[in-house]
C-alpha cells in the first residue's frame, strides 16, 4: 500500500494500492481505445468539455485547495491561487482547441496544406511539488490536440489528481480519455516511458529521473517534453530599487518551502550593495510566517517528507548567515536560511529544493552574466535594476528560459514556460504547448 501523509502533522490521509505494470498496461488500452472517438469530436465540442472541466474545478477549488494544502503541505493561499491557475489553464486551451491553425504553403504545381494531428496516447509524469497544477499544464494541451491520457503523479502527493480525473468524467469527457495511474515512477512511469503505445511523455521532475526518461524513449523514438530542475540566479544590480528586490526575494526561494523548480536559489548582488542589501534580506527572512499550512496568514509550511528534511540540512552542515523560525514537533519542518556563499560552493551548484538560498557577491555587468550562467541548469531567473538598456542586455545574455525583471514571477497561463540546458527542453503553457502534443503533417494536392 502507498501510505500518503500529511507533511504538515505527519498523518496518515489516504492509504493506495500500488500500481503496477499490468495497470499501467490497461490504462494505455483503454487510452488507445478512447482515442479515435476523442480525436473525431468536434472543435467547439472539445472545447466545450474543456470549459466544463475549468468551471468543476471552480465549484470544487476549496475542496481541491484543501486536498493539495494537506497533501503537498503548502499555506492555503497559494494552493487558492494554484487551483485558480488550473481553471484558467483549462479555459485558456478550451479556446486553443480552434484556433491551433495549419498552413497553406506556396509551392510549384500545386498547394501544399499543414495538419495538426494528435499523437495518440500521451503519457504525463508528474512531481510532487505542484501537483495539480502541473497536471494542468499537460492535461489542457494534450487534450485540447485531440489525444488521450495516462497521467501519473508522483506518489507522495496523487490525491488532487485523481480528484481531477474524476471531474474530467464529469464533465463529460469521455471514459477513457483520462486516465490517472498513481503508482512508484520506476515502474509505472517507466512503463508508460518504455510502452510501444504511449506516442510521447510529457514529464516534469529532476534532471536526474528526466534524463533516465530521455534514454528509456530513446527504444520507441518517442517524443519527450522535459521539465527538469533549476539553480535560478535572482541578480540585483546596484541601480536596483533594493528595498524592493530585499522584500521580494525570500517569496522567490522560500515560496513552496523552496520546493520549487524556479526558486531563485542563488541570489546575486552587486558587491557595492551587498552590505545593505543583506540587512534587508534579513528583516525580510525573518518576516516570513512559518506554520500550519492550513491558516490564511502562513506563507511557508513544512518540507514534503522527513527523507527530504535530511538531505535539506545536508546543505547548511558548516551553518547559516540567516536562519529563520520554524515550528517544533510533528511535521517536517525547515526554517528559512540564508548562506553567504561563492558559486563554486555545493549549495550554489545544486538543487536544494528547500528553503535556502545561497548569496553570492559580484563586480559588474559581465561579472554577474557569467556567475547567473555558470551552472547546468536554466530555468528561471530574475533581474532587479532600473536601467531599462541593461535590463534587456542581461534578459539577452542569461541562458535560462524563463526571466523576470523587476519581478520574481514567470509562470503565465499565456506565455510559454520551459528550460535551456540540463533544465530540460519543450515548452508548457501559452500557445507554444500544442506544438509538443501534436504533429505537423504536410500534404501536397496536385492542381495540374
Ligand atoms: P522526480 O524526478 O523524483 O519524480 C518526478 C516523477 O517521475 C514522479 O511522478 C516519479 O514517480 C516519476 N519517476 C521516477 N522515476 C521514474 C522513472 N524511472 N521513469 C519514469 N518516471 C519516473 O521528481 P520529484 O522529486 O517528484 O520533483 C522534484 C523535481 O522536479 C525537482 O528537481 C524540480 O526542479 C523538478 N520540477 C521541475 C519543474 C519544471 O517545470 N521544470 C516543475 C516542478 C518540479
Amino acid at each position: 500500500m502507498n501510505v500518503v501523509l500529511n507533511p504538515a502533522t505527519e498523518e496518515r490521509i489516504a492509504e493506495l494500492p500500488h500500481g503496477s505494470v499490468e495497470v499501467a498496461d490497461r490504462a494505455v488500452a483503454t487510452a488507445r481505445a478512447a482515442f479515435p472517438a476523442w480525436r473525431a469530436v468536434a472543435p467547439e465540442d472539445r472545447a466545450r468539455l474543456l470549459r466544463r472541466l475549468a468551471g468543476l474545478v471552480e465549484e470544487h477549488a476549496e475542496e481541491l485547495a484543501l486536498l493539495e494544502t494537506r497533501n503537498v503541505g503548502k499555506p492555503i493561499g497559494d494552493a487558492r491561487g494554484e487551483v485558480g491557475m488550473v481553471a484558467d489553464v483549462f479555459h485558456f486551451y478550451a479556446g486553443a482547441v480552434d484556433k491551433h491553425h495549419g498552413e497553406t504553403i506556396p509551392v510549384s504545381g500545386g498547394v501544399d496544406l499543414t495538419f495538426r494531428e494528435p499523437l495518440g496516447v500521451v503519457g504525463l509524469i508528474t512531481p510532487w511539488n505542484f501537483p495539480l497544477n502541473i497536471a494542468s499544464w499537460k492535461l489542457g494541451p494534450a487534450l485540447a490536440c485531440g489525444n488521450t491520457v495516462v497521467l501519473k503523479p508522483a506518489e507522495l502527493t496523487p490525491l488532487s489528481t485523481i480528484r481531477l480525473g474524476e471531474l474530467a468524467l464529469e464533465a463529460g469527457i469521455p471514459e477513457g480519455v483520462v486516465n490517472v495511474v498513481s503508482g512508484p515512477g520506476s515502474v509505472v512511469g517507466q512503463r508508460l516511458v518504455e510502452h510501444p503505445d504511449v506516442a510521447k511523455i510529457g514529464f516534469t521532475g529532476s534532471t536526474e529521473v528526466g534524463r533516465r526518461v530521455m534514454e528509456g524513449a530513446a527504444g520507441t523514438i518517442k517524443r519527450v517534453t522535459l521539465e527538469l530542475g533549476g539553480k535560478s540566479a535572482n541578480v540585483v544590480f546596484a541601480d536596483a530599487d533594493l528595498e524592493r528586490a530585499a522584500a521580494a526575494a525570500p517569496g522567490a526561494v522560500f515560496g513552496n518551502a523552496g520546493q520549487d523548480c524556479c526558486a531563485r536559489s542563488r541570489i546575486l548582488v552587486d558587491r557595492s550593495v551587498y552590505d545593505r542589501f543583506l540587512e534587508l534580506l534579513e528583516a525580510a527572512t525573518r518576516a516570513v510566517k512559518v506554520g500550519d499550512p492550513e491558516s490564511p496568514d502562513t506563507q511557508m509550511g513544512p518540507l514534503i517528507s522527513a527523507e527530504h528534511r535530511e538531505t535539506v540540512a545536508s546543505f547548511v552542515e558548516d551553518g547559516a548567515a540567516i536562519r529563520g523560525a520554524a515550528p517544533e514537533g510533528p511535521g517536517f519542518w525547515f526554517p528559512c536560511t540564508i548562506v553567504e556563499a561563492t558559486n563554486d560552493d555545493r549549495v550554489a551548484r545544486e538543487e536544494v529544493f528547500g528553503p535556502v538560498a545561497a548569496v553570492i557577491p559580484f563586480e559588474g555587468e559581465e561579472e554577474a552574466v557569467r556567475i547567473a550562467n555558470d551552472t547546468p541548469y536554466g530555468l528561471s531567473g530574475s533581474i532587479w535594476t532600473e536601467n531599462g538598456a541593461r535590463a534587456l542586455r542581461v534578459a539577452r545574455a542569461l541562458e535560462t528560459g524563463v526571466l523576470s525583471v523587476n519581478s520574481n514571477t514567470s509562470v503565465r497561463v499565456q506565455a510559454p514556460f520551459g528550460g535551456f540546458k540540463q533544465s530540460g527542453f519543450g515548452r508548457e503553457l501559452g500557445l507554444h504547448a500544442l506544438a509538443g502534443y501534436s504533429e505537423v503533417k504536410n500534404v501536397y494536392i496536385s492542381t495540374d
